[in-house]
């Protein structure tokens, strides 16, 4: 009953002011981040096990990361710290027009260093499902690294989830980053993915083009308007839940935990349990917009059935 989650952690310094741009910011707040990382967090907030497999730098930020990982309660026995790169960052901004002005800090990063033979795939064993994210596939040997663990995962039967996270910045150009987010579909059961992804990746609304042989769940997350969640047999749109608003980030990772705590929750049914699986992830995604910050604002288990539980 249990998640490993492989990719970057990084800290986000996130600027004290509104409306500035990075280069503008007087000072920033540091923030453990990496969406895979909030993955894994909030799984075991959720009453679950999970571990965390990738690279940090062998420098204070990432002996932080580490400990905030495993305040959390995540096996750690798989990250590891490299001495030949640093602890990716990204410092973050929201502009006057509301976008989000990013720098990331990755020329390279410690992350994008992980080879096939620093994983440690017998992290596995005991685990249900193997989730990652697309920007570990931006550069080798971090792409052949994640590629050999997913064929690991695929071959102990485990279930594969996939998050296409774009972030055009990282990429060397949009036409590399289609290419290669399309990778991450010939190993995933479940995938999570946005309304702007979908159309970034296929031109359109229509998700026909994301299917693949062993493709069984594809949620598509549409922020306040909650999810449409797709398996071969239906397609369910799922309401979200109003609420106060804050900050969304890390909502994508929230909901993508509720999303796989729910099919580890129902073992043999979850293709049949669809509307409520999303419908506790939208829950858990909602929630994670309430505070500051991704990891923060995650929800404890106890929370997210008393949010559900709440009449609205
Ligand atoms: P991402 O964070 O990856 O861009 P979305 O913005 O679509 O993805 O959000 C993921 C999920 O989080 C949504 O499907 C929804 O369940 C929840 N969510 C996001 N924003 C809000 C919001 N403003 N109010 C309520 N729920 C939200």
């Amino acid at each position: 009953m249990s998640v490993v989650s492989f990719g970057e952690l990084l800290i986000d310094f996130v600027a004290l002011e509104h409306g500035v741009s990075v280069g503008e910011a007087s000072g920033f707040k540091k923030a453990p981040g990496g969406a895979p990382a909030n993955v894994a967090v909030a799984v075991r907030r959720l009453g679950h096990k999970a571990a965390f497999l990738g690279q940090v730098g062998d420098d204070p930020f990432g002996w932080h990361l580490t400990e905030v990982l495993q305040a959390e309660g995540i096996d750690v026995s798989g990250l590891r710290h490299s001495t030949e790169a640093r602890t990716m960052l990204a410092f973050v901004s929201l502009t006057k027009e509301g976008e989000r002005s990013f720098v990331f800090y990755r020329h390279p990063s410690a992350d994008m260093l992980m080879r096939p033979e620093d994983v440690a795939l017998e992290v596995l064993q005991g685990y249900k499902i193997f989730h990652f994210g697309s920007i570990t596939l931006i550069t080798e040997p971090s792409r052949s690294a994640l590629l050999m663990t997913a064929r690991a995962a695929a071959s102990q039967q485990m279930l594969i989830s996939y998050d296409p996270n774009l972030r055009l910045s990282l990429w060397p150009s949009a036409e590399a980053a289609r290419q290669e987010m399309w990778t991450g579909f010939n190993y995933a059961h479940i995938v999570k993915i946005s309304e702007e992804e979908v159309e970034f990746l296929t031109g359109g609304h229509d998700i026909a083009p994301l299917w693949r042989e062993q493709t069984q769940i594809i949620a598509v997350t549409r922020g306040a308007k909650g999810a449409t969640v797709h398996s071969r047999k239906e397609s369910i749109d799922v309401p979200g839940f109003a609420v106060n608003t804050r900050d969304t980030t890390g909502a994508g990772d929230a909901f993508m935990a509720g999303m796989l705590v729910g099919v580890l929750e129902n073992p043999d049914n979850y293709l049949l349990k669809l509307r409520e699986i999303t419908r506790f992830a939208n829950a858990v995604g909602a929630m994670a917009t309430m505070n500051l910050g991704a990891i923060p604002s995650l929800p404890t288990r106890e929370a997210a059935d008393h949010f559900l539980k709440t009449p609205r």
